[in-house]
């Protein structure tokens, strides 16, 4: 008697050949395929310019904040049709990204910048007390320096904020660009940390843009590699770690994968 194998499941977010541009002439992506599962970490990694950000953006729909539009293909999230879904009702239902460079109200204090992120949903007060509780508890620095001002704390902890803030609108997919980016070693991996504990706890479901590929194919399960503007390889990191040509081919650096402790490879991460 054979055993069925269970039906694969529904991807939370799927890109399916997707195209973009700029002002309508500068091609920035041509031909992007990726898959994040319920439950999956995801990374995509890439040099510089190689689509990354610009992915990310076409998921939230944010492209034509910058003059850009997807111009082929399709995203798809949790059924909804990314191309015809608002920025605000895609956090709505649950998509929810941290876009590259931190982005904290500088004149508001950490806790205030966190409270933002309760907005957009109406939450009772004592539910966003629970929310900010529970981000807290991810980041006890944030509790500690809660009444600091955001422009006065350091990049770890603004960039702690900034995922924090997006943790206050109960994602079920969190998107985060380059969040490594400017910030020392021991805070990087003290963040991924923080991002695998609530992937393995909670479930969340997190696409992560890196340049920092050494990081990223630590802590997710699967990552896709884009190379001027299309993907060029997905698989799982367990697998791209063994493979010492991805890192030379695609980034122009020797493979070391991390030791669980991730100390020395951190280090030259570039962090
Ligand atoms: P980085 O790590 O440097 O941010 P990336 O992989 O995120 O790189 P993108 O920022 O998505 O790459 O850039 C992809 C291409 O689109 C690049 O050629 C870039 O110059 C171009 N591009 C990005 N943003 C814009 C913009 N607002 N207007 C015009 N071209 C842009």
């Amino acid at each position: 008697m054979t055993h069925a194998s269970p039906p694969p499941s529904r991807p939370l977010l799927r890109i399916d050949a997707v195209e973009a541009t700029y002002q309508q002439s500068i091609v920035a992506l041509h031909g992007i395929h990726l898959t994040v599962q319920p439950g999956e970490i995801h990374a995509l990694l890439g040099a510089n310019g190689a689509g990354k950000s610009t992915t990310l953006k076409a998921v939230s729909n944010l492209l034509p904040a910058e003059r850009g539009h997807v111009t082929a293909g399709q995203i798809v999230f949790d059924g909804h049709d990314v191309a015809r879904t608002r920025p605000a009702d895609l956090v709505r239902r649950g998509l929810v990204q941290v876009l590259e460079g931190r982005h904290c109200f500088r004149s508001l204090t950490l806790e205030e910048n966190l409270r933002t992120g309760g907005l957009g949903r109406s939450a009772t007060r004592a539910e966003i007390a629970q929310d900010l509780d529970r981000v807290y508890a991810i980041f006890p620095r944030l509790a500690a320096q809660r009444r600091t001002l955001a422009g006065l704390s350091s990049g770890g902890e603004q960039q702690m904020a900034a995922i924090g803030r997006a943790l206050m609108s109960r994602p079920r997919l969190l998107v985060l660009d380059e969040p490594s980016m400017g910030l020392a070693p021991l805070v990087v991996r003290d963040i991924f940390e923080q991002l695998q504990r609530l992937n393995r706890e909670t479930g969340l479901s997190i696409l992560v843009a890196e340049q920092n590929s050494t990081v990223a194919l630590h802590y997710a399960h699967r990552a896709t590699v884009l190379e001027a503007g299309a993907s060029v390889l997905t698989d799982e990191t367990a697998t791209l770690r063994q493979r010492s040509d991805i890192q030379s081919i695609y980034f122009g650096q020797g493979v070391d994968a991390p030791s669980p402790s991730a100390g020395p490879a951190l280090a030259s991460a570039g962090a």
